[in-house]
């Protein structure tokens, strides 16, 4: 298990995003076989080394998507009314998803990179950073975002970028 170093990986990213990024577009024109299995395998690689705990940085940078029963389990957790929680934490983007105000999130302990309401957290932080959840070419976009912000899923692209490139 490897520690993430932000500050190197901010410096990598600023380097390499381009680059990544414009594999993504190519792997999105010209799929190789069996991409999705390779994206299953690769995944599994990537959650052997990386260690969110040494990370957060999408609990630092990123808001999660809040579901109508996100707001409702969390609120109750808190003992806050639903409009109360929205109020003091969420607004509502221009695509009429509930967001947090503030980044970091406030539910993110600093000291410790834990989350405060880890139990009850909203289904999107869960499932982050969404790897297999769909086929990769049906979140390419995803990705193509998530490269720059996120340790995990900028290894996942490097090894699938390795593997693509030894079998050309
Ligand atoms: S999911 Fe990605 S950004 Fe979030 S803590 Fe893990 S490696 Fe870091
Ligand atoms: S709710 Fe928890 S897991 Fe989700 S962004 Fe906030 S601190 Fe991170």
């Amino acid at each position: 298990m490897q520690a993430i170093n932000l500050r190197s990986f901010k410096q990598v990213v600023r380097h390499n995003k381009r680059r990544f990024r414009s594999f993504l577009t190519r792997l999105e024109k010209n799929v190789p076989r069996g991409l999705d299995n390779k994206v299953t395998i690769a995944d599994k690689k990537v959650w052997e080394q990386i260690d969110c705990l040494s990370c957060a940085n999408c609990c630092k940078t990123m808001s999660p998507t809040y579901t109508k029963k996100d707001i409702k389990r969390i609120a109750k957790h808190l003992d806050m009314t639903e409009n109360a929680f929205r109020e003091k934490w969420l607004y509502k983007d221009r695509s009429g998803d509930w967001m947090n105000k503030k980044q970091p999130c406030q539910f993110l302990d600093l000291k410790t990179n834990m989350c405060s309401i880890y139990a009850v957290r909203p289904r999107d932080c869960a499932g982050f950073p969404h790897h297999t959840k769909r086929k990769m070419t049906d979140y390419m976009h995803i990705y193509k975002q998530n490269v720059e912000y996120c340790p995990a899923t900028y290894s996942l692209v490097e090894k699938i970028m390795e593997g693509v490139n030894a079998a050309s």
